[in-house]
């Protein structure tokens, strides 16, 4: 961090203070909470499948390497990993997405593909999550958690 030159000892441990103050704040508005997920996903199936789509709970979660998303269609629950907190939000927008239309076609066939096209930007997002990791983008857990 870069101080401001001729600071007192105290004058200086504010300054620092403020600027991670600022700074948390920061990363809080790129990073949304659960229930802004939640609230976010609901648009989108509203928006972008009739409302069909509802899901029980979607939260962050910090244990998938390997993957963007998860779900458990059973029980409406959808996880999004960590990896994706400070990615553009049509990005995040479109992981929803993709574990929304799986709460409504469990299969990657031809059925999901063209509910996951709803949203306008899916090509893009996949484009750009590939060019993020070769790793696959999404696994259904059809068992319970
Ligand atoms: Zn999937």
């Amino acid at each position: 961090m870069l101080l401001p030159a001729g600071l007192s000892r105290v004058d200086e441990e504010q300054w620092v203070r403020r600027m991670l103050d600022r700074l948390a704040a920061k990363e809080q508005r790129r990073r949304p909470s659960d229930t802004e997920l939640l609230e976010r996903a609901m648009e989108l199936s509203v928006r972008y499948l009739d409302g069909k789509a509802r899901p029980a709970s979607v939260r962050w979660v910090d244990n998938q390497q390997h993957r963007w998303g998860s779900c458990t269609p059973d029980h409406g629950t959808i996880r999004i990993s960590t990896r994706l907190r400070g990615m553009p939000a049509w990005v995040v927008d479109y992981v929803i997405m993709h574990e929304l239309v799986h709460l409504l076609v469990p299969s990657h066939g031809p059925r999901f593909w063209e509910l996951v096209d709803h949203y306008p930007r899916a090509e893009r997002a996949r484009g750009f999550l590939e060019g993020f990791s070769m790793a696959m983008a999404c696994q259904m857990e059809t068992n319970a958690e």
